[in-house]
Order: C-alpha cells, then structure tokens, then sequence
C-alpha cells in the first residue's frame, strides 16, 4: 500500500476539539497516512508572521489531501487557498440518515441524498461595492424598470456563474449519482436554480446541467425552482439523491438537509477539484460550546471517511461508517446535541471500541 500525507488544520473555536480526537483514532487506524500540521492561523502568525505562511501553502501543495477544522477567520486564508486554489470546485455534503440520530422528522428511515453545491463561484467570488461605483455601466433593473443609479447610495454583490464552472460541477454530480446507483440508490439528479427570476445568470446553470444531463441519460433527470425544492426536500425529503446547486443554494439548503437528520453535527463534507481535494465538517466553529469537550466529531468523523475513500483506503472509511452507526443504534453515548449527556472524548471511544472490535 503506498503512504499517503495528509495535512491537518483544526480551525477554531470547537472545532480543534473535535479535530484532535478523530486525527488521533484515525493515525491507529490507518498507519499508511504521514499526517502533517502546518502552522496556520494564530500559530502561523506567531512563528512566520503569517496567519497562512509559505510552509503551509508547500504542505498541502506536497499532500494527498487536507482534513480542516471549520474557521472563524484566522485560518480563512488556509481554506481560501484550498478553495480557490486548488479549485475544489464540487463541495460534496452527504445526509444520510441513521437510526438513533435526533431527526425532528416522522418517518425520517429513508433519508439518504447529498448536496452537490458548486464551490467557488456564484455571490462567493467576493465582489461586492458601492453601487455609484457602478454608475458608468449604465445599468436598470429589469423588474423595477429604473436605473440602477435610481438606487444610490446603496451596495451590491455580484452574483456569477459561468459555463466551464457550471459543466464541471454538473459532470461531477451525474457521476456522483451513478456511482450511488451502484449501491442501489436510484439514479436520480435533481438541479435546483431560482431561473425565473434571474433567467440569464441562473438560467444558464440550469442550461449547462440540463445539456450534461443528454451524457447520462441512464440517471434521473429534472430541474425545480429552488424554492419549490426547498419546500419538497422537508415535505418528502426520501425522493432526492442527488441535488446539484448554486453556491449559495447550495451553503443554505445542506444545512437544511443536515437539518432534516438531527442536526449541524452529523454534517460531514468534502470539497472536489480535478487534482486535490479537502474534507470538512458542513458545521461552523461552534463557538458556544467551545472549551467545553462536548461538541459532536461525528461531522468531522464523516468527513475523515469520505476522506479515507478518496485516498483509497475504502475498507477503513466503511468500518469507520458502520462504527459510528453501531453508537448511534445502541444510543448509549451520545453528545448533547443528539440528546445524550457524554462528552466528545466518551463518544470517540465509543466509535473506537466498535472499531476494533470489528477487527477482532
Ligand atoms: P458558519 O457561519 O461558520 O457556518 P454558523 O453560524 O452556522 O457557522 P455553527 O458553528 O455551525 O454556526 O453553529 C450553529 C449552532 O450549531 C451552534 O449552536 C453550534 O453550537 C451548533 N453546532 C454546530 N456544530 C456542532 C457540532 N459538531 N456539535 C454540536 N453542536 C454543533
């Protein structure tokens, strides 16, 4: 088996809390992996002066793969450059439900999709102004039917979706859902875009994913209204497999989605590109329960296995899945959130005795 490397940055606030546990089950569990810390944020600013310094960037440059703790902006240049530049641009967040995890739904059993939210472009490109900045463009508002300098003082965000950038993220998630139909799920994609109301710039995601869609026609194809699948991923949240969107579509209905099966803290995800890819949890840093070892590593744990797939140790990441299935089943040790009362370092072990005892 050939070594991987892995670089870790734990982020802030909780999320080092949960980072710390999960690095440690899996250097037991899968010795081929050489893990590398690279000083990122605080720490890269006390010893280079930078909160990413050049070391960091040449770590990942020099790794397989990168396991993030989620940030409150000290690490943000870390996760700017695994985003942007290493154009990881498929964000993969999966919600699959299991049995003991706090769904506020019914009859939640048959929960099983993931969220393809396209990474790097949309309102994310981060450019935003002035709207008198704008006033040599000439603009007007379609709806309103006034100029745009009608409107001043005020700002704006451009909102921007290209046709490379849409293909490859449409491409990906048909493949996605044909790999899932090898596990018995049904082969189905469903694209959501707010096309009616931005026809231009929505309206050409929804082309490109649709002209994609003649590559698969063996996968399941139809496109809705964000906002109409919004109301159909709570009303009959079972139908969907794959959802591919929008960054910004994306952001807001995989929490949702995380939502629908008990919660932030089983959010696990992985970020995509041609040549590299980075996992972390869907979740923020949490910081009302920082310091406090109580935050929930399953999001980080399902992100540590869709990780361990990646980098082709497929066996380890299904054993780590089934371990921390098997907690939730018994329902013995549990953090807060799901309505148990043990800490982050009680349900680690738990997930690592369930480890070792399948390999017993
Ligand atoms: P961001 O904007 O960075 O995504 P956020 O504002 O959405 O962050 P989170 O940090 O995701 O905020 O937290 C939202 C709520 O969910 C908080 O009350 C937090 O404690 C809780 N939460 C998030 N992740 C977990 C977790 N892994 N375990 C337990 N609770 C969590």
């Amino acid at each position: 088996m050939t070594r991987k490397r892995v670089v870790v940055i734990e982020g802030e606030d909780a999320a080092p809390e949960a980072m710390r546990p999960s690095v440690a089950l899996l250097e037991r569990w899968v010795p081929e992996i050489d893990w590398v810390h690279p000083p990122v944020g605080e720490r890269g600013q006390e010893l280079h002066g930078s909160l990413f310094p050049a070391e960091a960037r040449d770590a990942i440059d020099a790794s397989d793969a990168t396991l993030f703790g989620s940030t409150s902006g000290p690490s943000s240049p870390a996760l700017m450059y695994l985003r942007w530049g290493r154009q990881t641009f498929a964000n993969v967040r999966p919600a699959r439900f299991r049995t003991g995890y706090r769904s506020p739904l019914a009859r939640p059993e048959d929960v099983d999709l993931v969220i393809v939210r396209e990474n790097l472009e949309d309102m994310y490109m981060g450019i935003e102004g002035d709207i008198d900045t704008l006033s040599d463009l000439k603009l007007q508002s379609r709806t309103a039917r006034r100029p745009l300098s009608d409107f001043e003082p005020g700002r704006y965000a451009l909102k921007l979706i290209t046709e490379a950038g849409t293909e490859r993220v449409a491409r990906y998630s048909f493949e996605l859902a044909r790999r899932r139909r090898e596990r018995g799920r049904p082969g189905r994609l469903t694209c959501g875009t707010k096309h009616n109301m931005l026809p231009y710039s929505d309206g050409l995601f929804r082309e490109v994913t649709e002209r994609v869609a003649a590559d698969y026609p063996d996968i399941e194809y139809n496109c809705l209204i964000v906002d109409d699948l919004a109301h159909k991923l709570v009303a009959d949240s079972a139908a969907f497999d794959v959802i591919v969107l929008p960054n910004l579509y994306g952001d807001i209905l995989s929490d949702a989605a995380a939502g629908l099966i008990g919660g932030l803290g089983l959010a696990g995800s992985g970020c995509y590109g041609a040549d590299y890819a980075y996992f972390e949890s869907a979740h923020g840093t949490a910081p009302d329960i920082a310091g406090k070892n109580i935050i929930n590593p399953t999001a980080t744990l399902l992100s540590a296995a869709m990780m361990l797939e990646y980098l082709d140790f497929a066996p380890q990441a299904q054993r780590l899945e089934s371990a921390l299935a098997r907690v939730y089943e018994e329902g013995r040790v549990l953090t807060p959130d799901q309505g148990g009362s043990s800490s982050t370092t009680e349900f680690c072990d738990a997930v690592a005795a369930e480890f070792d005892r399948t390999s017993s």
